[in-house]
């Protein structure tokens, strides 16, 4: 069956069983079934119009839900000719970036040699540039004087990429970074994959340059290639979480691999902040295929059965998550962003982000900040927001926002602070919803992507 991507966009559109015919690259002994795009295997999608049962499927890009930044298309059932496929696979190698990775590494190796009087860096192309390249970009934006500690943290250098649809670059604050980072280390983990966390990525690396002893390994999987100018092809992969490609192929496959292996007692653990845009069931399937990997590579150890995980993501997301891995609990942290206008926490008054931190492992294991107002709840066996009252009817502690939660005893659990019971409705809706109001999209909310059921403004789901 199809699954909601919950996208948002005008009319349904949704996601076809990601991992089944659609997506990733050639696994042994069977072709790629999905077309290709610069993006790796697309993805296969169902398009429904109104009063139409089955929708007609067809391959879009995986990574970008903007048709703007790729706007690959093939009906499912499209036969596509010899000539287009050799133009396609042309036009595919020239989308790929101008240059290689090892080039990229290459040209650091040389940029470090410089002077800092000769250092600079281009705002506008985004790179790092040689003496005998200044020239080029004599007309553009520069930043000079780049010192090792820029270099250190490139998040910071290169500008967030926020076009929300595609990249979505939202950036941890610094205090968020650090409580994962400790909490990583609190719990003995000495190898973070970094799916998609940069800025993760980039405080373990800045530690481990100037603290001898300092142990933790980070390896970074991200779509963004403006990283290849500052790590090493085994600190980076060019990597598309939606579809599992790996863009350097096999090597780079073999790179994180490498990485999962666990000698020594090196636990490993994975770290991932997807855009939010949706496609949880690509983004699932991508993650249970880097689990395989490091399952694979595990040498007898049946104890641990799933490769430890924290997936950064919405709470409202929170019932997608659990279908696809059964095993995760959500945590109460708020995770803070820098950029982001929406779940930063101002200077007075916090806000709150609904950003957490979903996990396999054992939730009384992951301690949140007391100065933060985080408690232990001895019940529940897990930390929970100050906030986030014991509610003796459900057993639980029950709010997902960080505020009180109360009981409806109509609906038979706790409901947001500002929720009625409707009668119409026959649950807990926010007091100005529609009752029972045909939309095109969800009947509470009007918004497409989801159906009543799983609306996130109503309780009864
Ligand atoms: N909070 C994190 C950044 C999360 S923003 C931090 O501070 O480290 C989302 C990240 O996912 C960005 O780094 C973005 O480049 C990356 N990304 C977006 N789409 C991707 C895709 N299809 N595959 C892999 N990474 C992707
Ligand atoms: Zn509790
Ligand atoms: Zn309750
Ligand atoms: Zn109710
Ligand atoms: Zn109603």
């Amino acid at each position: 069956g199809c699954a909601m991507a919950g996208s948002g966009a005008a009319g349904a559109e949704a996601l076809c069983g990601a991992g089944a015919g659609a997506g990733g690259p050639a696994r042994p002994g069977r072709p790629p079934t999905a077309p290709a795009c610069p993006h790796g295997p697309a993805l296969l999608f169902v398009k429904t119009s109104q009063g139409e049962e089955e929708g007609r499927r067809f391959y879009a890009c995986s990574a970008c839900r903007d048709r703007k930044d790729c706007n690959f298309f093939q009906w499912e059932d499209e036969k596509v000719s010899e000539t287009r496929l050799a133009a396609r696979e042309e036009y595919n190698r020239s989308h790929q970036p101008s240059r290689t990775h090892r080039q990229n590494v290459e040209r650091y190796k040389n940029f470090i040699l410089l002077p800092l009087a000769k250092r600079r860096f281009c705002q506008e192309c985004q790179q790092l540039l040689l003496p005998d390249e200044w020239g080029k970009h004599s007309n553009h934006q520069l930043l000079c004087d780049i010192s090792t500690a820029q270099l250190q943290s490139p998040s910071q250098l290169l500008y967030p990429l926020e076009n929300k649809k595609t990249n979505a670059q939202y950036l941890f604050a610094d205090r968020s970074c650090q409580f994962l980072l400790d909490l990583i280390t609190d719990l003995g983990f000495t190898r973070v994959l970094s799916v998609g966390t940069p800025r993760l990525h980039e405080m373990i690396q800045s530690k481990a340059s100037k603290e001898e002893d300092y142990r933790v390994r980070s390896l970074l999987l991200d779509i963004d290639f403006r990283y290849s100018q500052f790590y090493t092809e085994d600190e980076f992969c060019h990597y598309n979480m939606f579809n599992h490609y790996f863009f350097a192929g096999e090597a780079a496959h073999e790179t994180c691999r490498k990485f999962l292996r666990q000698e020594d007692g090196e636990r490993v653990i994975m770290v991932t902040d997807p855009p939010f845009g949706g496609l949880v069931e690509a983004l699932a399937s991508s993650f249970k295929r880097l689990m395989a990997m490091w399952k694979d590579t595990e040498e007898g150890d049946p104890v641990s059965q799933e490769m430890p995980m924290f997936w950064i993501f919405p709470y409202f997301f929170e019932s997608r998550i659990l279908e696809f891995f059964p095993s995760f609990s959500m945590m109460d942290y708020q995770v803070d962003y820098d950029n982001h206008a929406l779940y930063k926490h101002g200077k007075t008054g916090r806000r709150q982000s609904p950003v957490r931190i979903f996990t396999n492992l054992t939730p009384r294991m992951i301690v949140l900040p007391v100065e933060e107002g985080y408690r232990f709840c001895a019940i529940c066996q897990r930390y929970v927001s100050s906030g986030n009252q014991h509610c003796e009817i459900c057993n639980s502690c029950t709010s997902k926002d960080g505020r009180r939660w109360k009981h409806c005893f109509l609906c038979k659990k706790c409901v947001k602070p500002s929720w009625s019971h409707c009668n119409n409705c026959n649950c807990c809706a926010v007091p100005t919803h529609a009752c029972e109001k045909a939309a095109a999209g969800c009947f509470v909310c009007g918004q497409a992507g989801h159906k009543r059921s799983t609306c996130p403004s109503l309780s009864c789901s």
